[in-house]
């Protein structure tokens, strides 16, 4: 089922999720969750879902780039669904990349994110995973998980004059930053 996406200044937005109990992951109510926040995330063409964006505070997000239309730039990422998901930092350096957000309607603007990490949790299946991912990907995953805390990436900016609406964006900065997202493929390999 497709739910409503909550739009920043809704305060649920604001809200810190729970952690799911991990026997818990293949009851129905939360299989259906899953299903209700892919088939959200594909219909809106969002990169990523947090379960904070449908009003749902449990800490699972999916995430899933495929010729995103919304970010032709993108590395492809395959379907993830990460339940109680954990971020590492594993290097020092930081990106400065534009992000958007379906709870931030046509904008966009530029955040610090770490372009190397590792993420644990657990799969739809209950199964643990670990895995490293890299460069714009990253930042990706980074914006997933910090919904789960109640974060929104305007939060994260240092600068608030990158602020831009997509069509701005299309007109004055994209050109530039596709050239940014070919040197950051470079240089972490997503
Ligand atoms: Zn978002």
């Amino acid at each position: 089922m497709i739910r409503a996406i909550l739009q920043i200044g809704n305060p649920a937005l604001r809200q810190v999720a729970d952690p799911v109990d991990v026997s818990q992951i293949q009851s129905d109510e939360i299989q259906a969750l899953i299903d209700d926040l892919i088939e959200t995330m594909r219909d809106a063409n969002g990169a990523g879902l947090a379960s904070t964006q449908i009003a749902v505070h449990k800490r699972i997000c999916v995430i899933e780039v495929k010729k995103n239309p919304r970010y032709p730039y993108k590395p492809d990422i395959p379907l993830t669904v990460l339940i109680n998901p954990k971020v590492t930092f594993l290097t020092e350096d930081r990106i400065n990349v534009f992000e958007g957000c379906l709870s931030v309607p046509n904008m966009r603007g530029k955040v610090d994110r770490c372009p190397e990490i590792q993420i644990e949790g657990y799969d739809r299946e209950g199964n643990n995973v670990s895995f490293i991912s890299k460069g714009i990907s990253a930042g990706t995953f980074q914006h997933e998980l910090d919904h789960l805390d109640g974060l929104i990436y305007t939060d994260r900016m240092a600068d608030s004059s990158s602020l831009t609406t997509i069509e701005e964006f299309a007109e004055h900065y994209e050109d530039g930053f596709k050239q940014q997202v070919i040197s950051i493929v470079d240089l972490y390999g997503s």
